[in-house]
């Protein structure tokens, strides 16, 4: 055992750094968080702390991945800093002067806006739900608003699947300053809406640490932007699973999109990319017990050591066939026409 870097003993069995050991020493404690093996519906608890939550099980791993994602490249700790920046600089007064128009119009007008921004390449809209905030936030104060808008940003390809040879830090600048660029975009959007008389925060990136934010990965699936995948990520028919997620609340008034089934769960029942490449085998290929359901879960346990020590690992997407650009579209077309084959012969 390392002190700072830990090593692979063989695949699917990591064995963390000591420092790593020190943070995280009990070795459950993620998979007792998000309820794994629970029979009663309920919603997760927080995974980040509330502030001024000293006790948080997950403080000091959580204080080191900082410490190692700060340091990692200058490129990160900009995004970082950028971040802040996003959230205390950026948002704009309401105009006092509210604009009137049709549910239709201002929908179309959103998106038309959002899809301009260079950080927005997909987005869907969908109703604020209890089961999209963390059981200690229920005084969260983004939860009195209407809608929620969810909006997704690519990450390079090129740059983020250099993981795959084993340089993380290129990886780990897309996945952060991914972050940081979709959280720039979500404010923008809230300023937009802001501009037209009606309340709207725009969140994303590192909002998760002061309880500023929503369940990213069921949101964005009410708002039809894909599917639930083995990998515990969202597959999406446009970016596959390569992309990151931030959300602005909005009273304005809109018209919500609808989930709906892109053929990806049926294509992670026979693919094993993700399980074949993620290190510590945190990836089951069969569907869990989670918090009363059954669904693709990723063992936060196994997971967490090794994707903290390097910065943001994230090879369980960029390994996902779905990821590559140009791909996740067709695929999605060939498992909904295998599945109406399917129907039509039986
Ligand atoms: S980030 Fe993905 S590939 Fe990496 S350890 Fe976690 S589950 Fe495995
Ligand atoms: S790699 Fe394969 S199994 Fe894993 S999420 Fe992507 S499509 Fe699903």
């Amino acid at each position: 055992m390392g002190y700072y870097n830990g090593h692979l003993a063989e695949h699917g069995h990591y064995i963390p750094s000591t420092l790593t050991d020190r943070a995280l020493p009990d070795k459950t404690v993620g998979n007792r968080l998000n309820g794994l093996g629970e029979a009663k519906v309920r919603r997760p608890s927080r995974m980040f702390p509330a502030p001024g939550d000293k006790s948080h099980p997950l403080n000091k791993w959580l204080l080191l991945w900082a410490f190692r994602l700060f340091t990692s490249t200058w490129r990160t700790g900009f995004h970082m800093i950028l971040d802040l920046v996003h959230t205390h600089i950026r948002p704009r007064r309401i105009n006092p002067r509210k604009i009137h128009d049709s549910p239709e119009n201002f929908t179309r007008r959103l998106k038309e806006y959002a899809l301009s921004l260079p950080d927005v390449d997909i987005i869907g809209i969908t109703n604020m739900k209890e089961e999209y905030i963390y059981q200690e936030d229920s005084t969260a104060p983004f939860k009195k608003f209407k809608w929620v808008v969810m909006i997704g940003r690519a990450m390079d390809y090129e740059q983020a699947k250099k993981n795959l040879d084993g340089d993380f830090t290129s990886t780990v600048a897309q996945v952060f300053g991914g972050y940081e660029k979709s959280k720039k975009a979500a404010v923008q959007i809230a300023n937009w809406i802001r501009a037209q008389g009606y309340a709207a925060d725009g969140h994303g990136g590192f909002d998760a640490a002061p309880g500023n934010i929503l369940m990213g990965i069921p949101a964005a699936i009410d708002a039809g932007l894909g599917q639930l995948g083995k990998n515990g990520s969202m597959l999406s028919d446009k970016l596959g699973s390569a992309f990151r997620l931030a959300d602005i609340v909005t009273d304005i008034p809109l018209i919500p999109d609808a989930p709906y089934d892109n053929g990806a769960d049926d294509f992670c029942l026979s693919c094993q990319a993700c399980t074949n490449h993620c290190p510590p085998g945190a990836i089951s290929d069969s569907k869990q017990l989670v918090r009363g359901v059954e669904k693709w879960y990723v063992d936060f346990d196994k997971c967490a050591p090794f994707m903290s020590e390097k910065q943001g690992c994230a090879l369980c997407l960029t390994s996902c066939p779905w990821s590559m650009p140009g791909v996740a579209g067709p695929l999605s077309a060939k498992m909904l026409k295998r599945r109406q084959r399917q129907t039509t012969a039986s």
